[in-house]
Formats: C-alpha cells, sequence, structure tokens
C-alpha cells in the first residue's frame, strides 16, 4: 500500500496506473474509486472501502480534516486523530494507496482564493448553523476527485445533505466520477457511527441512541422532538425533506453535551 503526501506524488501515482494499463494492453485502463475521509475510521468509513474494493480496480482512501470545511476553530482542533489505526483498517481492506497531505497548503496552493459554492439547499439544514461548511466540503471533494482522476466516489448516507449536494456538483460540472451513495453503518443500539461518537463521555454514549430511536419511533415530528429533548439533547434542526424521487427522509443534529451529532433515516415514500 502507496502512502502519498504530496498533490504530486498523488497524480504520479494515477499517472502510472494509466500507464501500466497500456503496458498490460488493458482497454479501457484501470478503474479507480476514491473514498475521502477525515479519518478516525469505523466500521461506517470500511463499508466504503469495501464496496470501492469490489467496484474498481485500484482503491484510494484519503485522510484529510479539511481546514475549510470547520466554521469553529475548537472543533477543527478536537477533532480525533487516529492515524496508525486509519493505516492499519486501510491495509487490512485491501486499499491500494492512502493520501494523507502533509499540510493544508498542499491542497489550498491558492489559499482557498477559488471555491465551489451552491446556493441552495447549501444553506438549509446543517448549512444553516455552519456557515461556509458546504463550500468548504464541495471544494475538498470536487479536488480530491480531480487529483485521483476517479471513476467511482463513495460517500455515506449517513451525511445525506452532504451526499446530496456532491451529486448536484458532479452534474453540474459535468464530472466524469459516478457518485455511489451507501447506507448508514449503526451500532448494535442504533447509533449512527461517527467519529465524533470518540467525544461524547460514557453517560452521554448511553443517551446517544435515543436520536435514532426518536427519528425512528416518533408518529410525527412533533413527538420526535419531544422524545430528543426529554433525552437531554439541544436540537439544532429536525426536519422532514421529500427528494425528487418521492423519498420522505427525517434529518436531525442535536447537541449532546459539547458533541454535535447529525442522523437521517426514511419515514416515507410517496407512492
Ligand atoms: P467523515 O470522515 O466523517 O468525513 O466521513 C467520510 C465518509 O464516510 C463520508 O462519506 C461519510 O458520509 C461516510 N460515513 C461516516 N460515517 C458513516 C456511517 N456511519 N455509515 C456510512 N458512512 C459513513
Amino acid at each position: 500500500m502507496k502512502i502519498l503526501e504530496t498533490t504530486k506524488a498523488f497524480q504520479a501515482w494515477r499517472v502510472k496506473l494509466n500507464a501500466k494499463a497500456a503496458y498490460l494492453g488493458v482497454t479501457g485502463g484501470t478503474s479507480v474509486g476514491i473514498v475521502p475521509t477525515m479519518g478516525a475510521l469505523h466500521e461506517g468509513h470500511r463499508s466504503l472501502l469495501k464496496r470501492a474494493r469490489i467496484e474498481n480496480d485500484f482503491v484510494v482512501l484519503t485522510l484529510f480534516v479539511n481546514p475549510t470545511q470547520f466554521n469553529q476553530a475548537s472543533d477543527l482542533e478536537k477533532y480525533p486523530k487516529t492515524l496508525e489505526a486509519d493505516v492499519r483498517l486501510a491495509e487490512a481492506t485491501g486499499v491500494d494507496a492512502v493520501f494523507i497531505p502533509r499540510d493544508s497548503e498542499e491542497m489550498y496552493p491558492d489559499t482557498y482564493r477559488y471555491q465551489v459554492s451552491e446556493k441552495e439547499f447549501s444553506k438549509e439544514l446543517c448549512g444553516a448553523s455552519r456557515p461556509g461548511h458546504f463550500e468548504g466540503m464541495l471544494t475538498v471533494v470536487l479536488k480530491l476527485l480531480n487529483l485521483a482522476g476517479a471513476d467511482r466516489a463513495y460517500f455515506g448516507e449517513k451525511d445525506f445533505q452532504q451526499l446530496t449536494l456532491i451529486r448536484g456538483m458532479a452534474e453540474a460540472f459535468f464530472l466524469p466520477t459516478a457518485i455511489v451513495g451507501c447506507p448508514t453503518v449503526r451500532e448494535e443500539d442504533g447509533l449512527a457511527m461517527s467519529s465524533r461518537n470518540l467525544r461524547l463521555t460514557p453517560a452521554e454514549r448511553k443517551i446517544a441512541p435515543l436520536l435514532h430511536a426518536a427519528l425512528t419511533g416518533a408518529s410525527d415530528l412533533n413527538q420526535a422532538r419531544i422524545k430528543i429533548e426529554n433525552a437531554g439533547f439541544k436540537i439544532d434542526y429536525l426536519e422532514d425533506r421529500r427528494s425528487k424521487d418521492g423519498e420522505l427522509r427525517r434529518f436531525v443534529a442535536a447537541y449532546l453535551g459539547e458533541v454535535r451529532l447529525i442522523d437521517n433515516v426514511v419515514v416515507g415514500v410517496r407512492v
């Protein structure tokens, strides 16, 4: 497994794959699947890597805690880091290359002068309380997909708003990369796996699954709100949204102590 620390090394790795395919006479080149992450990997990330492993000739994992998508310095500082374990997990899952930019200048040689923005959905839900978050996320995802020359890119439904915006960007900019959405992986008690769960105290960890239980077990939004607040969460937003294909999804972001948790579930389908 290759460890790549610069954008130049990443691009050179990609070019070499094509050259190798041409040398071997492989028609259509070699396919590359990318799994962008911020590290502190868990089974949710691993499910994306496994899917990418099945569907592509080469799999690249990226580990980069992207500063432009954090709107609070303290949140960025406290983001969990488990680099050695992440590299071990990647190796054990059959990843071919891991891109770990050595610093943020590597990703932002223009000092973030050029940015991707979206005018509507990115301002709602998580975008309403985290200004600039989705611009930072979309910008770094576009850079990573381009560096990888990716045929497919894998994202979790756990961050459904993010997945929707990435799909929209890929369509708007005619990106050659297929965006693949993967189901949310949960702990046995229903809590959506998240790197941020590492920051919960033992007492908070016991309460945390009540967020998912309230999403799935309430008859309506109001009842869900009461359940979530009674469990001790401070709600940032709780909303139902219908997608273009008629699926009704319930979205929540709520604070448990200092930790902001998000989740979403399908609550109905239009027939
Ligand atoms: P992150 O490292 O949190 O930025 O996440 C990297 C990717 O993993 C994103 O596409 C997330 O949606 C996805 N992901 C995170 N948690 C989960 C989960 N519990 N199940 C499935 N995918 C996840």
